[in-house]
């Protein structure tokens, strides 16, 4: 639309920016690239692509019928982004962190929603692929890889969030089973998922009586609530998952009993790795969005790119997304190597990625004037759906917490 000097409709201009060269950093100061490996910008050109053609044409839709896109995620997993960090003997793409950091991000631009779905069903199939028998893997990995089944990742109770470790979900041994009783808050593809990797206690207080076990949908006892109306991430369904008497067997046990916490929060340093490069992606389709704006918005009689002040605040944003970036990466990098540092690092990178990435979408926001606040805008959607990477996957207090104690136990 012309009415009022803006040339475009902004969805348009979304796909536009994403396929336009910037992207794919041949000019961009904000380039995603630089100091990839060949191979690693072939796969993020691919991602890329997949975010500009099958993604970001349709997530305002995604976003406002509250679609799970399941034939997309399914499309995106013939690409090898259903278990990119799954080995590749059970249907896994076997790639490392850094890979898959880039491949999120690059996502995130067509729908940040929908990756970061598709970021925790990669965290379940990982967790399921490193700590479940050989049985277990070769059941439930291949068709995880190919997003033929979905999965959820259920450690929140509606009395344990930040305090994960005092969840009250209790399994208890009954023959070659165990009869789950509780229920788990907020989770992320609840009721449309298939496969569900649930924290319970199979022994006393605190982290150490915690175990994980494996939860096919359809087990008698197995029910969900009713679907969450949320501010974003409109394109995956949060429900609550509730346990009553559903018997599971002892068999669908990841790792030892009393070992389902450290599994729990092993998979969460990935996870925040990649929510944090969900963020980027957000951020960085949102920084072109803006410079795309205020180049051909007039007003005063000029351009707004010809005011100073937003050239500053667009210096600013892109600045504050490549230190972002650097930092998520080293993230990745440490977690692959296993270095000490790794947890902390993962930690900062998650603090530090999705509170910078938050600001950076709500200042392009901001750069659209009152086309920002419509939803004819893409803009709005990068808000809403990065909002919550501050609040889960551990809230940053807690991201906060976890780099304090490392720093004051470090000898
Ligand atoms: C859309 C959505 C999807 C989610 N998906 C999943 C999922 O798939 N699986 C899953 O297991 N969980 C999921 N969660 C849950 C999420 O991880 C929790 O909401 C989060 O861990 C915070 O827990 P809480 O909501 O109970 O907040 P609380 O723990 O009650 O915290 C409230 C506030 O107090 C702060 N706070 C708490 N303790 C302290 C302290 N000691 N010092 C300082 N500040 C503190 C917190 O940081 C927060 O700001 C999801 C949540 C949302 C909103």
């Amino acid at each position: 639309s012309d009415r009022v000097g803006v040339h475009w409709a902004n969805i348009t201009c979304l796909e536009s920016a994403l396929k336009s060269s910037y992207l794919h950093a041949l000019l961009c100061l904000v380039t995603a690239s630089t100091g990839l490996t060949d191979e690693q910008k072939e796969f993020q050109k691919v991602a890329f692509d997949f975010a500009a053609n099958e993604m970001a044409p349709h997530m305002a839709e995604w976003d406002q019928n509250e679609i799970f896109p399941v034939e997309t995620m399914r499309k995106a997993a013939q690409l090898g982004f259903g278990g990119i960090y799954v080995r590749p003997e059970v249907g896994g793409s076997g790639l490392s962190r850094l890979d898959t950091s880039i491949i999120f991000e690059a996502l995130s631009t067509g729908c940040t929603s929908t990756t970061a779905y598709i970021s925790i069903h990669n965290m379940c199939a990982w967790m399921i692929d490193t700590f479940g028998s050989n049985e277990l893997r070769e059941k439930f990995c291949p068709d995880l890889c190919s997003m033929e089944k979905f999965a959820s990742y259920c450690l929140t109770e509606p009395g344990s969030g930040s305090d994960a470790a005092s969840l009250l979900t209790s399994a208890k041994l009954q023959g070659d089973h165990y009869v789950l009783n509780g229920s788990k808050a907020f989770i992320s593809g609840g009721g449309d998922t298939d496969v569900y990797v649930v924290m319970c206690r199979t022994g006393g207080k605190g982290p150490k009586g915690i175990s994980c076990v494996v939860v096919e949908k359809g087990t008698p006892g197995l029910s969900f609530g009713k679907k969450e109306k949320k501010v974003g991430w409109n394109s995956q369904p949060t429900r609550a998952v509730i346990f009553e008497d559903c018997a599971v067997p002892v068999t669908n046990r990841l790792g030892s009993e009393g070992q389902g916490f450290n599994i729990a929060m092993k998979g969460l340093n990935g996870g925040r790795i990649n929510i944090a490069s969900c963020s980027l992606g957000a951020a960085h389709a949102s920084v072109l969005l803006a410079r795309d704006h205020i180049s051909v918005r007039k007003q005063f009689g000029e351009t707004l790119s010809n005011s100073q002040f937003l050239q500053f605040k667009l210096a600013e944003m892109a600045t504050r997304l490549v230190a972002s970036r650097l930092l998520v990466r080293q993230a990745a990098l440490a977690l692959q190597e296993d270095r000490p540092d790794a947890v902390s690092l993962c930690s900062m990178a998650k603090l530090f990625a999705t509170d910078e990435c938050f600001s950076i979408c709500n200042q392009a926001l901001q750069m659209h004037g009152g086309y920002g606040y419509l939803k004819d805008y893409a803009v709005q959607q990068f808000v809403r759906d990065i909002r919550v990477h501050q609040i889960l996957e551990g809230t940053n207090e807690v991201m906060r917490m976890i780099i304090a104690r490392d720093l004051l136990t470090e000898s």
